[in-house]
């Protein structure tokens, strides 16, 4: 990893401001008790920085507000949809566009057109949403990612990437019509925001193409992918990360998109794909669950955003800014000694709540009880990536007990400033300080579904 020692700035100024609220430490207690210790159920006017996610919690810029305003509220063929299929396909090359109401709602379009009850959907890493739409659809997920990736101390660059072998030994198994594609996200969240490198995917498209199987992409961070591509891998030192982007994209056959991310705007995404049949089917289906062809459960305004924040997103300076940032944060803790997922991902900081609390076993959920510590400490509200996260496994009941135990530090894109990450490390720092008083906790109510959002939980 690159250590950026060079002084930058953002590559912006600041045009509106909107005041964040500060909190007391008793204040903090009573709002984390009536939330259950889960930072999901915080009110947000009792957080101070918000790095629970990055989703969706973009600043837009004035060109994006300026878009909103030439929405096209038509209820079908809006202008604003052709700038949107105008963006992708100039941007990511993908010829055909469905619009949704946000990633989700792809993952569960293309679930349902190419899953059948009994298949096997192989993928660097689960992700909560994609997996969970797999599932419902009747399949299971296989997780064949580099072991690197399962391994919180290992500075594997490229940690996104597959075990081809792993994914042979699939094929192998159940042979090639049993696993409809390969589900392969840029960068891998779960992993701890880990890029998957060029020349792997390529090799990986070579296997796939031998056995006839699809790749799908989860391209929810494929400009931050592309970024590091840039840095880490040899011979792509000198390219755009735009044409990084395409690249990535056309080796492969379709993609589901979270704009909540990479692409700048609060709500939006989008399955895109080369296939014409798919194409049709989803474009059937869409009607039933999220709205016309042409609009996707969005409003205009929406797609016009999107199609102008996908153009910023493979923008030089903004992207090395937007992972600068993170890498700042992540910088600060390694110097301080904090215990980190390494390499630093591109779109937070991942704590290893194994190694930060030793003392309180996985069942006890140290990283539920790392981030309500750290709320606690400073009103910096973070996310568990951790064994609530991970659920329960379909057919035995029992929990998933991930290696990575993890508590996340999101930064939202072009929101905070290098003062707020300041802040930020040196709450983390306060905690660790004390992190042998810091104890478990148990749960007390258990959703059904990604029960990470509104499950609840009590002191041991
Ligand atoms: C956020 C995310 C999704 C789901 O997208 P939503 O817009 O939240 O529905 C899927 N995959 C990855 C990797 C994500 O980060």
């Amino acid at each position: 990893m690159p250590i950026q020692r060079e002084p930058w700035a953002e590559p912006y100024k600041i045009k509106m401001v909107e005041p964040i609220t500060m909190t007391t430490r008793q204040q903090r207690e009573a709002a984390l008790k009536e939330a259950g210790y889960n930072t999901f159920l915080l009110h947000s006017d009792d957080v101070y920085i918000d790095l629970l996610t990055d989703s969706g919690t973009s600043a837009m810029s004035d060109r994006q507000w300026a878009g909103m305003m030439l929405g096209d509220e038509a209820y079908a063929g809006s202008r604003n949809f052709y700038h949107l299929e105008e963006a992708v396909q100039k941007y990511y090359g993908y010829k055909h566009l469905i619009p949704t109401h946000q990633g989700r709602g792809a993952e569960n379009l293309i679930s349902r057109i190419l899953i059948k009850p009994g298949d096997v959907v192989p993928g660097n890493m689960y992700f909560t949403t994609t997996r969970a739409h797999q599932e419902l659809a009747g399949g299971s997920f296989a997780d064949i990612i580099v072991d690197e990736a399962h391994d919180a101390k290992s500075t594997f660059p490229f940690k996104g990437n597959v075990d081809l072998k792993k994914l042979q030994a699939l094929i192998d198994k159940h042979g090639a019509k049993k696993i409809p594609y390969v589900s392969i996200a840029t960068t891998v969240n779960m992993a701890g925001g880990q890029p998957i490198s060029l020349q792997n995917l390529k090799d990986l498209r070579a296997l796939t193409k031998k056995h006839g199987i699809r790749i799908i992409h989860d391209m929810t961070r494929v400009a931050e992918n592309a970024y590091m591509i840039k840095q880490l891998e040899k011979g792509q030192e000198n390219r755009n990360v735009a044409d990084i982007v395409l690249e990535i994209c056309s080796l492969t056959d379709g993609a589901t998109m979270s704009a909540k991310k990479d692409a700048l705007v609060n709500i939006g995404g989008f399955l895109a794909t080369n296939e014409w049949d798919v194409f049709e089917e989803a474009r059937n289906q869409v009607v039933l669950y999220e709205g016309l062809h042409t609009y996707g459960g969005l409003a205009g305004r929406d797609m016009e955003a999107m199609a102008i924040g996908i153009g910023e997103s493979v923008g030089e300076d903004h992207i090395r800014a937007r992972v600068g940032q993170v890498l700042y944060l992540g910088n600060k803790l390694i110097e301080a000694g904090i215990p980190i997922v390494l390499p630093i991902g591109t779109h937070g900081v991942f704590l290893d709540a194994k190694a930060f609390l030793p003392h309180v076993p996985q069942t006890a959920y140290p990283a539920q009880a790392l981030a309500a510590e750290l709320y606690l400490d400073s009103g910096v509200r973070t996310m568990e990536r951790g064994v609530v996260s991970a659920g329960r496994n379909k057919e035995t009941g029992e929990d998933y007990m991930p290696e990575l135990e993890l508590v996340r530090l999101t930064v939202p894109r072009r929101v905070y400033t290098q003062a707020h990450m300041d802040v930020v490390a040196a709450s983390v720092l306060r905690v660790y300080e004390n992190h042998k008083n810091i104890t478990g906790l148990k749960m007390v109510y258990e959703p059904k579904y990604l029960r990470f959002f509104q499950a609840r939980f009590e002191k041991i």
